[in-house]
């Protein structure tokens, strides 16, 4: 990357097309800068070594300047990357709540006193790393930031966040809502520009020491190659194909509506979206035929009309690639069931709208039952039985989530624990809160956010050994 090739950064409104705002990419040498700062500041202002209550005082004040502007910064993403109203002010609730949760985190961590083997006390200690790197992609920017930046920033690190370039206005307004909190200068500092230039000139830069990134799985196997080859600890929550499992019997309107849910929520933006839809043999026809009733009735439209079920995709580019994905199914052999098109007329021909579309007739090993689409597009399958569903269901490389519709807890509890997945929902989709843990198995990532296991990822643990005895040679055995 030189200086002047990405010079900006526009965030496009994807309701109607229009400019919302331009940032400025960063340039490597404002990068370099921007390491020299945070280490400064991580060095300098006393962060790391606060009191941890203390720490925790910041981050609920950082929680309450979120809460002060909390409609605006709504009304900022739905405009930056075009979810509806309802759904970005949850994402500015969930940002409040992880703040608030890592600032409890802060007054209740405890450290391990370790069993001792001779005449010594020991015990550990929680290290911060230094100058973390925060990656984060485009569907949930303040909710992402926030998953890693406030446990990070709780642990005592200084951050360095780049959010995607397709949603690039939220980051800003969070570090300066941190400032204002009375976070030291310089301990959350963004940066800006497109992944494969200045993410790539972050995570590979000597100043950091460990990387957090949530985005898909191309870009996250990069990364940590290269921090493999950097021998800095990476954690990694990527795309996913997730299963979403109806029994003969389950309840079956719940079921129906969280399948539904569970997909064309946030136009199927979302990592956990259950995009492979299960149905056992018995009931297939009449289940799926349920869902496509009711995707057909979702209220396609501009994310603050009242009423909206599905708003536009994130950008025109990425409608572009959902487009594709449901051509390929098409020439797969896929029966398209409802949707599988932009809608027109209206404000539609303006903005990156695209139909909720439901899709059967694939075999499981089909790309399009195999590759996320990250979009309004889900694929029906029927299963025999639990055999059959587990081996149909782990056939893909990912294994983030997965939902399972049954009366029986015996077969929740078999079921659940047989498929590779990091969140399992029996009888409930999409619940994901900032104290549990949350990651995938397989190439749905590596390490686990929330939770207090979040925080310790942005630590590092110290040994400490305290000699008691009157010979100080060591006296373990
Ligand atoms: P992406 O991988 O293209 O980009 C994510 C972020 O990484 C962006 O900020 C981008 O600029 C940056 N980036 C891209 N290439 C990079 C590189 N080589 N080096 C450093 N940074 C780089 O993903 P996206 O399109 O923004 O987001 C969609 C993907 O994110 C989907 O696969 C989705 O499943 C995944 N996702 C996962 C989770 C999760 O928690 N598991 C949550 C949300 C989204």
């Amino acid at each position: 990357m030189n200086a002047s090739s990405t010079p900006e950064i526009i965030s496009i409104d994807p309701a109607n097309g229009q400019e919302v705002a331009r940032v400025r990419a960063t340039t490597l040498p404002e990068l370099d800068a921007a390491v020299e700062r945070a280490w400064k500041a991580f060095g300098e202002s006393g962060w790391k070594s606060l009191l941890p209550h203390r720490r925790a005082l910041v981050l609920n004040a950082i929680a309450d300047g979120l809460q002060a502007e909390k409609e605006r910064l709504a009304q900022l993403q739905m405009r930056d990357n075009g979810k509806p109203i309802a759904e970005c002010r949850g994402m500015v609730e969930s940002a409040i709540g992880t703040f608030r949760y890592y600032a409890g985190v802060c007054e209740t961590l405890q450290t391990d006193v370790t069993p001792p083997r001779g005449d010594y006390v020991s015990f550990t200690v929680l290290e911060p790393y230094g100058v973390v790197a925060a990656i984060t992609p485009w569907n949930s920017p303040i909710m992402n930031d926030a998953t890693k930046v406030a446990p990070a920033l709780a642990a005592g690190n200084a951050v360095l966040l780049k959010p995607s370039e397709d949603s690039p206005l939220l980051a800003p307004e969070l570090a300066r809502i941190a400032r204002e909190a009375g976070l030291p200068e310089n301990l959350l500092q963004v940066v800006q520009g497109r992944g494969p230039d200045i993410g790539a000139a972050l995570v590979a830069h000597p100043g950091v020491r460990m990387i957090s990134f949530t985005g898909g799985t191309v870009a996250g196997s990069m990364i940590g190659k290269v921090a493999g080859e950097r021998l800095v600890p990476v954690a990694l929550e990527l795309g996913g194909k997730s299963p979403h499992v109806v029994f003969a019997d389950a309840d079956r309107e719940h079921a129906v509506a969280a399948v539904v849910a569970g997909i064309f929520g946030s136009s199927g933006q979302s990592c956990v979206a259950g995009s492979r839809l299960f149905v056992q043999a018995c009931i297939y026809d009449e289940v799926v035929q349920a869902v496509v009733e009711r995707a057909r009735s979702l209220k396609v439209d501009l994310p603050d009309a009242p009423g909206v079920e599905v708003g536009p995709l994130a950008s025109f580019h990425h409608r572009e690639r959902v487009a594709r994905f449901v051509e390929r199914a098409r020439a797969e052999g896929g029966r398209v069931l409802c949707g599988g098109q932009a809608p027109s007329g209206g404000h539609y021909d303006h903005g990156a709208f695209y139909l909720p579309t439901v899709i059967d007739g694939l075999g499981p090993d089909a790309a399009s039952c195999q590759e996320e689409a990250f979009g309004p597009v889900l694929v029906c399958l029927p299963f025999q039985d639990e055999a059959d569903l587990i081996a149909q269901a782990n056939g893909t490389a990912f294994g983030l989530a997965c939902g399972i519709w049954t009366e029986s807890f015996k077969r929740a509890w078999r079921i659940g624990r047989a498929l590779e997945a990091g969140s399992v929902w029996v009888n409930t989709y999409k619940q994901s809160v900032t104290s549990t843990p949350f990651g995938g198995f397989k190439q749905s990532g590596i390490g686990r956010e929330k939770g207090i296991d979040g925080m310790k990822l942005y630590a590092q643990v110290k040994s400490m050994y305290f000699g008691l005895h009157a010979n100080p040679l060591p006296v373990a055995k």
